[in-house]
């Protein structure tokens, strides 16, 4: 957790049963409209990585990518998008993962990076970690190093980070 991890938390806003009942959606908006905390979010993940020889951060689509696009400006790195299947236009790969119904892919450009690149993982939220582990094992699938999966917000009740951790994965998250 970054020390900013209760006031980032305080500007996200929990939509109850949306998309679907049951859901508590953590809605990012109100934290994207706060000029201060944005800066604090992208600051707090500049802090941890700025000395860790970072090649690119690899953000999720579409939420990661509002986040990993100033953190990789930051760096000075690469920024790699992994999108939903289908909206890459170059060779890809890709990876399917279940979800509670049915299944889901992630797809990255062949050519995204170099082999043996240190590559961020980065996007908004960790619930069940089925999307961030597939776009961690397509990191290494193309030759990338994972240096960790970052995310704004960790659900540890969904069992997701844990998950991740097993898979050999560092994870870290502003709050949870
Ligand atoms: P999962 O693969 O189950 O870890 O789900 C993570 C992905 O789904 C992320 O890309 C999130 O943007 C989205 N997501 C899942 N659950 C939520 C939630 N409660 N609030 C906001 N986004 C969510």
């Amino acid at each position: 957790m970054s020390i900013y991890g209760d006031y980032i938390k305080s500007v996200i806003r929990t939509v109850p049963d949306w998309p679907q009942a049951g859901v508590n959606f953590r809605d990012i908006t109100p934290l994207l409209q706060n000029s201060a905390a944005f800066r604090k979010l992208i600051d707090s993940f500049v802090h941890r990585y700025q000395e860790l020889e970072v090649d690119a951060v690899a953000a999720i689509d579409a939420r990661g990518f509002i986040i990993g696009a100033p953190l990789a400006y930051e760096l000075g790195c690469s920024f790699v998008p992994v999108r939903k299947k289908g909206k890459l236009p170059f060779k890809t790969i890709s990876e399917t993962y279940s979800l509670e119904y049915g299944e889901s892919s992630v797809e990255l450009h062949s050519d995204a990076f170099q082999k043996g690149d240190r590559i961020v993982v980065m996007d908004d939220l960790i619930a069940t970690g089925g999307t961030m582990l597939a776009a961690a094992k397509l990191i290494q699938r193309s030759g990338g190093h994972v240096v960790e999966t970052a995310t704004i917000v960790d659900l540890p009740e969904l069992g997701g980070s844990e998950k991740i951790r097993q898979s050999g994965h560092n994870v870290f998250a502003v709050c949870s």
